[in-house]
């Protein structure tokens, strides 16, 4: 979005003309920003065989899969029903990595079917895979190397307590499995976490991989999973694509020497892609000044947007409406029944009555994890793609609330 002459604006377009045209509350994505983002990334590592696997679950809309998709990116599915939405938006089933955490084997066994690329991160999945499939069918195994994202530390308590991938300590018993049953493992993958400004974090996660590697004789790739850091505040670092695209795929390339073979190198980024692309538009509903602060209360809640509550994350919000008006300071609060406060004490232009707001950051697990409650409706989704705006999800209407209840006889 970009400022000019007073106005704010998307490729073009007024952001106020489009809160106009779809009313508010509504989801808008910027079509060039993703594209910019997968160049980007491209970019950081060209040279190498990279796959770019979208984590759809960040955003899921069938228009947005497709630009994906027409800009080169897989996908990375974490439900049976992730990976039939993006087979609908044209996906085949091999461009998509399975990589799900306690499902039952069943659903693991639909994907199967259909072809996708299986990502097992539980021993007992590895056997039950092996058991069923031998080696006529590959996987992948996602281990978890025990790394603080974020800092610098291996090993901590706290991540020997997640729940995700298997253990590297747990290494021999997963390769006595792999010969038990004459497995063809693919690819091993690794996925520490989220907002991971350090390089250094993903080289960590990296020699531990290649480690183990070395134990496996058939892959054909080394996923690194996600956690690039974006930019929620003006200020804001990010993660150092370019740095990590030299000092990763430096260390990926001389990898690939001793292992005697070229690996693809794969990510599945989420955030990174649409995050940044995406702005939630709300209307100011009501001003309420208190001896506390100043609330501006929005015409959605935690029921559309739940990052800031969930995860205490923070997301900038500006007056759409105002663009000059004098600075203050606002709580910004949802409607919700709930302290639904999308920012405290957040500097921002006047704000009046039936003034659209736009909050940053929204492209991502926004409206992916949106829900009814207060039997609200969830928003509309825009899309703007070539200087046009485009209605890419309806709002919700009452017939929505109401379409699988059963009423009975009372
Ligand atoms: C959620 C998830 C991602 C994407 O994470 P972001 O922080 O959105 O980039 C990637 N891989 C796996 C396995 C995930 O569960």
């Amino acid at each position: 979005m970009e400022l000019k002459d007073d106005v704010y604006s998307i490729q073009g377009i007024p952001v106020q003309e489009i809160a106009s045209q779809f009313g508010t509350p509504v989801y808008v994505y910027d079509a060039d920003k993703i594209v910019s983002q997968i160049n980007h990334l491209k970019e950081a590592f060209t040279g190498l065989p990279l796959k770019i696997k979208y984590a759809v679950k960040s955003l899921t809309n069938m228009s947005i899969l497709k630009l994906m998709r027409q800009n080169g990116t897989e996908v990375d599915a974490v439900s049976i029903q992730e990976v039939q939405l993006a087979m609908l938006a044209g996906y085949s089933a091999e461009e998509i990595l399975f990589t799900p955490n306690s499902v039952s084997f069943a659903e693991i066994q639909e994907a199967v079917e259909f072809g996708c690329v299986i990502n097992i991160d539980n021993i007992s999945i590895l056997e039950q895979f092996g058991h069923t499939y031998g080696n006529s069918k590959s996987c992948c195994i996602r281990l978890n190397p025990h790394i603080m994202a974020g800092g610098n530390h291996k090993i901590s308590t706290g991540h020997i307590d997640s729940k995700f991938g298997i253990s590297v300590y747990q290494l021999r018993h997963i390769l006595r499995v792999v010969k038990t049953y004459n497995m063809d493992i693919s690819g091993l993958h690794v996925h520490t976490g989220s907002d991971i400004l350090d390089p250094e974090v993903f080289l960590q996660g990296a020699d531990i991989i290649f480690e183990s590697a070395m134990e496996f004789q058939d892959l054909r790739f080394i996923d690194f999973g996600s956690g690039f850091k974006v930019k929620y505040k003006e200020n804001d670092n990010t993660t150092d694509l370019i740095e990590l695209g030299q000092r990763l795929g430096g260390a990926f390339k001389k990898f690939c020497a001793e292992y005697g073979r070229e690996l693809e190198i794969w990510f599945e980024p989420g955030k990174y892609l649409v995050s940044e692309a995406g702005y939630f538009l709300v209307s100011a509903n009501v001003i309420k000044t208190t001896p506390a602060t100043v609330f501006v209360g929005v015409n959605s809640g935690m029921n559309h947007l739940i990052r800031p509550m969930m995860y205490d994350a923070y997301h900038e919000i500006f007056n759409v409406s105002n663009p000059r008006g004098t600075q203050r300071l606002y709580s910004v609060v949802g409607y919700i029944c709930e302290t639904d406060t999308f920012g405290w004490d957040r500097p921002m232009s006047e704000v009046r009555e039936g003034d659209v707001l736009a909050i940053k950051n929204a492209g991502a697990y926004g409206i992916s994890m949106a829900s009814n409650y207060n039997s609200r409706f969830r928003p509309a989704e825009v899309l703007v793609h070539n200087g046009q705006a485009k209605l890419i999800r309806k709002r919700e209407t009452m017939e929505d609330l109401l379409r699988n209840q059963v009423e009975v006889e009372l």
